[in-house]
């Protein structure tokens, strides 16, 4: 079913944060980018033992076809129909993504209008990027998407027959936690969370405690570890043998991680590789915030500064926007789409 060689899994990035498909990223029932109509439910999630007519996910619509459809979250296509299909779903994608515990989950955009689908099995997608737009393909009798979120219990069987849980609550209980957060560290700490670097409520301005920064390191690096081991001293040996973290450290118990050793620990995760989702912010923008920050612009091209850094220690927000400076600036915005009548 997954199309996972070795090679694709260590490029596979973890799933933190989950935001809405259509409509504003994180508020149900606000308006979408460029005053896209609300969506509205039409129907929720009916599970199988409630009898009757079942019903495996969450039929969004807001009147019009050809609204945007975005990824969820950070993960892989799976299966995509670009034609009309046989189960009814009509033209579809299903995305794999594995969340930080370690379960891999299902999110599936049905319906949508032939042709709009153009991922291919086996790509990966960043969270928030296009994968269709509103159509009424397959069994529909209005413009909608039907999304739905599925749990494999077994990751070798088929996506259709993986628990389909309630959609909309499941993306609610894993928004970004730093929208309020107007500083720059707000959309640096969300981006983190999305690819599983930082937790919701992880504060920007503590310091970086170093069994966070490797957690860190490990959701960043490529490796062909599907999960993560629980305790810190396995996953520091787990790091030393993907070659992300020397054996030799000479790490002093209960101090803080210094920039010295952030520096050299940037250093070998860009020899490791990443897999990590292109920064929050576009290029000018994500500069400035270097500068300001840091006092200069693409630190992690120039290691030898950040090490001399100082006074005071790194903390959680700078090294997310060191991971992002790493990581590429973010692309041009994809234009929403505009409704079709
Ligand atoms: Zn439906």
């Amino acid at each position: 079913m997954l199309p996972l060689g070795d090679d694709l899994a260590g490029r596979w990035c973890w799933s933190g944060a989950w935001t809405y498909a259509v409509g504003d990223r994180a508020t149900p029932g606000a308006p979408g980018p460029e005053g896209v109509p609300v969506y509205h439910l039409l129907r929720g999630l009916v599970p199988a033992a409630a009898g009757g007519g079942q019903h495996q996910g969450a039929d969004l619509a807001n009147g019009q076809p050809g609204g945007t459809v975005r990824a969820a979250a950070h993960g892989l296509v799976v299966a995509v129909e670009r034609g009309a299909g046989t189960n009814g779903y009509g033209s579809h994608v299903v995305l794999a993504h594995r969340l930080c515990d370690g379960t891999l989950a299902y999110s599936v955009y049905a319906h949508l209008l032939p042709g709009s689908a153009t991922a291919r099995a086996g790509d990966p997608v960043w969270a928030g990027e296009p994968v269709g737009r509103v159509g009424r393909s397959g069994r529909a009798s209005t413009d909608h998407l039907h999304f739905e979120v599925r749990i494999a219990g077994d990751p070798g069987r088929r996506w259709e027959h993986a628990r389909a849980v309630d959609p909309l609550e499941f993306v609610a209980a894993r928004l970004p936690g730093h929208r309020a957060d107007t500083t720059w560290a707000g959309a640096y700490l969300d981006w983190g969370q999305s690819a599983g670097l930082a937790d919701a409520e992880g504060r920007g301005d503590a310091p970086l405690e170093r069994a966070t920064w490797h957690v860190m390191l490990a959701r960043a690096a490529r490796h062909p570890l599907l999960r993560l081991p629980g305790s810190a001293a396995l996953l520091d040996a787990a790091l030393v043998e993907e070659g992300v973290l020397p054996l030799d450290r000479g790490d002093v118990a209960g101090a803080p991680l210094s920039w010295s050793e952030l520096a050299r620990d940037l250093a070998r995760l860009e020899q490791v590789g990443i897999r990590l989702p292109p920064g929050p912010l576009p290029g000018i923008l994500h500069d400035r915030t270097c500068a300001i920050r840091l006092g200069f612009g693409h630190p992690t091209r120039h290691l030898k500064r950040l090490e001399r850094r100082g006074p005071g220690d790194p903390t959680l927000a700078e090294a997310c926007l060191l991971l992002a400076d790493l990581a590429g600036a973010a692309p041009a915005p994809p234009p929403e789409a505009a409704p079709e009548r």
